[in-house]
């Protein structure tokens, strides 16, 4: 840190913080009082992989900025001065014009997903997921008389914090309190074969998983589905990665029953797993695509729904109808500093091949939690694609009773306090709070990765011995 606050400036700022901040996420009891060790954490600079705080301690952050979103790490100066220069030139204007930024990173996006060609802008990736469920429910109005308007979502999938999507939230700590629901959400099983459901494995299991999405979907009846919305790969819910042979069944489903398949990238979308895109692993053909945390790395709040051509001719096929357009404005879908920022994102991450890096540091961490795992009897399982990991805890390796929260916390309180931050699946499914969360930049190197798994090792070693 270069010192420019100085220690007047921090104690005013932790005071105005503590006055009128309310943080997300979090409980703030623990910050009424006067005890400096509960002061609210205020990050006040980042360079690369690492950031530091009010009292100037720093940590190598594990998580991409908390919720993995600063995919090309801290610092990024090419980024910061495309955005100022296009602030300078125009920083704003919405409605149904364009901007220049905004059709060239159009043209960037689509370049790199086949089969895809619209870009609609939004700005969190709630909205986005929004914005596709209205899609689907308008297509459902315009073509099949409202009937196929049920969307389906995953047990343990998480698509955003909007009612409509609490709705289509299979998270039930998350949603607790938060009702009455929106209708026409259904949900499906999820695919976490480490918490099996049917007595199967590997591709049969991932069959199988899929299989159960077919069952709902006869159950309910096909000709009121419109959609399918889910994770590529799961990541709030558990760090889940789909078995093989998971996709191309659910893909096969949709097209048996005429459901437009939306695959939620808010997470993976933009490099996190290897690939620019989760669903690339796996031969997908998706009518929707959303996205939102890695499109600029955090340097602009962005999000986008990505349709492809037979979505988005599906409003415009009757133009003798003055309600045949989608109806819908984002109003921040104007700022221009959005696609600014994600042009040079997407730049920085061709140039630097931090897809190759993620594809390789990934498989470097996944064989290192493997280690850790033949280690500490207290991790059950360990998965992962890419730069986007997870270790699952467990209180007994052969019945799998899942860890308990508070000790999930211990292990990632422990790590903060050695300035190494990592994550956990955290009050989201009753019982199941059990997964430390790994999302480094994706500009990770080997030692930034035994550092992280360094930490995770003394910490495990102090909270269970
Ligand atoms: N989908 C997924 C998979 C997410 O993880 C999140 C956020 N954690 C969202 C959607 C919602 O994104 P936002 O917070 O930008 O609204």
């Amino acid at each position: 840190m270069d010192g420019k606050l100085r220690d007047n400036d921090i104690s005013h700022v932790v005071e105005a913080d503590r006055a009128h901040v309310w943080h997300h996420l979090i409980q703030h009891a623990p910050w009424s009082g006067t005890d400096p060790k509960a002061d609210p954490r205020i990050i006040v600079e980042g360079r690369g992989m690492r950031v530091w705080d009010q009292k100037g301690k720093e940590h190598l952050d594990g998580v991409s900025g908390g919720v993995w979103t600063v995919n090309v790490g801290y610092g990024r100066e090419r980024i910061a001065n495309a955005v100022r220069d296009q602030l300078i030139k125009l920083p704003y204007f919405a409605g149904s014009a364009g901007s220049i930024p905004g059709a060239l990173f159009s043209e960037k996006l689509i370049s790199k997903m086949p089969g895809m060609s619209r870009v609609y802008y939004t700005n969190s990736g709630s909205e986005a997921n929004e914005k596709a469920f209205k899609m689907v429910r308008q297509i459902a109005h315009k073509r099949y008389g409202g009937k196929k308007h049920k969307i389906l979502y995953r047990d343990r999938d998480y698509h955003g914090t909007t009612i409509a999507c609490l709705s289509a939230g299979g998270q039930d700590q998350r949603n607790a309190q938060y009702g009455p629901y929106t209708p026409g959400f259904v949900r499906v099983p999820h695919c976490l074969e480490y918490r099996a459901q049917w007595d199967l494995e590997g591709e049969e299991y991932g069959i199988a998983a899929a299989n159960a999405i077919e069952e709902v979907i006869l159950a309910e009846g096909p000709d009121t589905i419109g959609a399918l919305c889910l994770e590529p790969v799961t990541a709030g819910g558990g760090v889940i990665v789909p078995p093989v042979g998971y996709w191309p069944r659910v893909q096969e489903i949709c097209r048996k029953y005429d459901i437009l398949l939306h695959i939620d990238e808010v997470v993976c979308g933009i490099g996190r797993t290897g690939t620019w895109f989760g669903y690339q692993h796996y031969g997908v053909e998706p009518d929707f695509v959303t996205m939102a945390k890695g499109v600029a790395s955090g340097y602009a709040a962005i999000a986008c729904c990505v349709t492809n051509e037979r979505v988005f001719d599906m409003f415009k096929d009757d133009t003798t109808d003055p309600m045949n357009y989608f109806r819908d404005i984002s109003t921040f879908g104007g700022c221009t500093a959005g696609p600014a920022a994600a042009l040079e994102n997407m730049a920085i991450i061709e140039e630097e091949d931090l897809l190759g890096n993620t594809v390789a540091m990934g498989d470097y961490m996944l064989d290192q939690l493997a280690a850790l795992k033949d280690k500490h009897a207290v991790i059950g399982d360990v998965r992962g694609k890419g730069l986007f990991l997870g270790a699952e805890l467990v209180a007994d390796r052969a019945t799998k009773e899942p860890m308990d929260e508070k000790r999930v916390q211990a292990v990632v309180a422990d790590c903060m306090a050695q300035g190494v931050i990592i994550g956990a699946t955290n009050r989201s499914i009753p019982g199941f709070n059990n997964t430390l969360c790994y999302s480094p930049a994706l500009i990770a190197t080997k030692d930034d990765i035994n550092h992280l798994i360094a930490a995770t090792d003394a910490a495990l070693t102090r909270v269970f011995g």
